[in-house]
């Protein structure tokens, strides 16, 4: 008899979910986390006292487009979600405009501000968000060859793909001026769509700005208490039916014999085995854990770039005050700053010279303005997201130039909030080095591997493991941000791999 069903090796968000599901569906689950904590880069720790800091993604939106928390009644194991409104505060640091869940009032405050400008985000809505839907739908299967021309043809019903294709196969910086004339309002809807990691001149890249409606769909949310609350209700979920998690417990390797994954070994010494493991770690890391002979050379070949965002984490002893403020608008959404679209393009070409962008658009996030539970009375937290930092420099190393990055990111911000520096207390920089150094994120690449067409879908991680198996290792599974559908806190890939696991393991499959 093996120890158990089956083993996960990880407790990133994705790995949790699978681990969740299969718990649910009667299988014996044993999860084992490298780290102190669950959840990876979906997690949370009062790192200054009296301030909760999160360690990876902080934006709750995709998530929302799937039915994880339903299905697996996170509510009842104790997530709350907080509902965040406005989702963004725009700035170029002059003129803020706000971006409400509600369309029509996005729109008529943007009509009001920037004539023309509301018509246009009407329209941009109207026109890509049945594609938007569509896409959250591929998203929640395990993908097959034809996605793009389903994509297509979901957006309009068909009707009008032969208009729609061209755009969807340019760069997203073109499709923004093809809608918004306004920089003040086209910049900051770039620089959003910039997340996932291609600048805005990259062709095909458009989807990642032709997905913004789901933000109206499915709104921005935070967990109370912090991202970790996503991840502490799914271990509670795991271990309500009969699973274990077991925390500092680094798979050495994983266990084949005969071509079968047997189970595996912890860096102690321990071994477990199972009918099927499942690895929710980065798709390199899974790769380093096998004999090299069951690893194929395209498990070696993934791209993932070279580092591409960094986090500036403050704890403030007083809320952020913008130059142009409204209370509380300003600080409840995410603040998407940014000068002009220049000063993206600038940065992404200080990074592919491989130095780190010395005045970086920002995201901003306070998020204590929606949860008391983040600071002390009267305190704040802000997380300043900025974008681009190599992970290999053209001079120095991070060690020596951290401080630097540091400095022009709080620079950047002074433009926004003045007088912000004198109200720190407390402070966590996490450069691409230390990305991968404490959360395993290989070259400091959040969604693990580079989001371009030809690492999506069904080519993600590569071709033959696309279907969440390892391809030459019966038993072997894979989950996370190397596999379809990408980064981002949204526990499609741990859903989608339940789904192939428990058809393979049960004979009810899927429930
Ligand atoms: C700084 C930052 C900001 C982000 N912001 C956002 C955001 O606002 N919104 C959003 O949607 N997304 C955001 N993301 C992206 C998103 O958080 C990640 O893409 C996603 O959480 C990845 O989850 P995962 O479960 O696929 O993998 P991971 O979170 O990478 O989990 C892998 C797990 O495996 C563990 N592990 C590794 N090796 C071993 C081993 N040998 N043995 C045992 N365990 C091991 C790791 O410790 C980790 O817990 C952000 C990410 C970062 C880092």
């Amino acid at each position: 008899m093996p120890d158990f069903d089956v083993l996960v090796m990880g407790a990133g968000h994705n790995a949790l979910v699978t681990a969740a599901y299969a718990a649910k569906a009667g299988l014996k689950v044993g999860v084992f986390e490298r780290r102190h904590l669950v959840g990876g880069a979906v997690s949370t720790e009062e790192l200054v006292p009296g301030y909760r800091f999160d360690y990876g993604g902080s934006a709750h939106i995709l998530i929302r487009m799937t039915p994880v928390v339903r299905e697996l009644e996170l509510t009842r194991h104790g997530l709350h979600y907080l509902e965040v409104d406005p989702m963004f505060h725009a700035s170029d640091g002059e003129t803020p405009w706000f971006v409400h869940r509600d369309a029509a009032r996005t729109v008529r405050e943007l009509e009001a501000l920037f004539p023309g400008q509301g018509e246009a985000y009407g329209r941009f809505l109207d026109d890509w968000t049945p594609f938007a839907r569509s896409v959250a739908d591929l998203f929640n299967s395990a993908p097959g060859p034809l996605e793009m021309g389903k994509m297509v043809m979901g957006s309009g019903g068909g009707r009008d793909w032969q208009r729609q294709l061209p755009r969807i196969l340019r760069p997203y910086g073109d499709v923004a001026r093809e809608y918004f004339s306004e920089e003040r309002v086209r910049a900051p809807l770039v620089w959003m769509a910039a997340q996932s990691g291609p600048p805005p001149s990259d062709p095909l890249s458009a989807p990642f700005l032709l997905w913004h409606p789901l933000y109206h769909e499915g709104g921005v949310a935070r967990p109370k208490g912090g991202s970790g609350g996503l991840t502490r209700a799914l271990r509670r979920a795991v271990e309500a039916d009969g699973g274990e998690v077991h925390l500092n417990a680094p798979v050495k390797r994983i266990l084949v014999k005969g071509g079968k994954a047997q189970g595996i070994e912890l860096e102690n010494g321990d071994t477990y085995t199972a009918r099927a493991v499942v690895s929710g770690a980065h798709v390199l890391t899974t790769a380093g854990a096998l004999p090299p002979e069951h690893v194929p050379p395209a498990a070696r070949e993934v791209r993932m770039g070279n580092g591409f965002g960094m986090v500036l984490r403050l704890a403030l002893s007083e809320r952020v005050r913008y130059r142009h403020h409204t209370e509380p608008d300003s600080r409840v959404g995410l603040g998407l700053l940014i000068k002009n679209e220049r000063q993206l393009l600038k940065g992404y070409g200080e990074y592919l010279a491989g130095e780190p962008t010395t005045d970086p658009p920002l995201i901003a996030m306070s998020f204590s303005a929606v949860d008391d539970s983040l600071a002390p009375p009267g305190g704040e937290v802000l997380w300043l997201w900025a974008q681009y930092y190599p992970y290999e420099l053209a001079s120095g190393t991070w060690e020596t130039r951290g401080a630097e990055a540091r400095e022009n990111i709080l620079r950047a911000f002074e433009h926004y909030a003045p007088g912000t520096r004198d109200t720190i207390v407390g402070e966590l920089v996490q450069t691409p080095k230390w990305l991968e150094t404490n959360l395993g994120l290989h070259r400091g690449n959040v969604m693990h591997l580079e989001m371009s067409l030809d690492q999506m879908f069904a080519f993600r991680p590569w071709l033959s493991a696309s279907q969440y198996r390892w391809p030459g290792v019966k038993g072997l599974y894979l989950t996370g941000a190397s596999t379809h559908p990408g980064g981002g806190i949204m526990g499609a890939s741990g859903r989608n791999a339940a789904r192939v696991l428990l058809r393979d393991l049960t004979r009810r499959g899927w429930r």
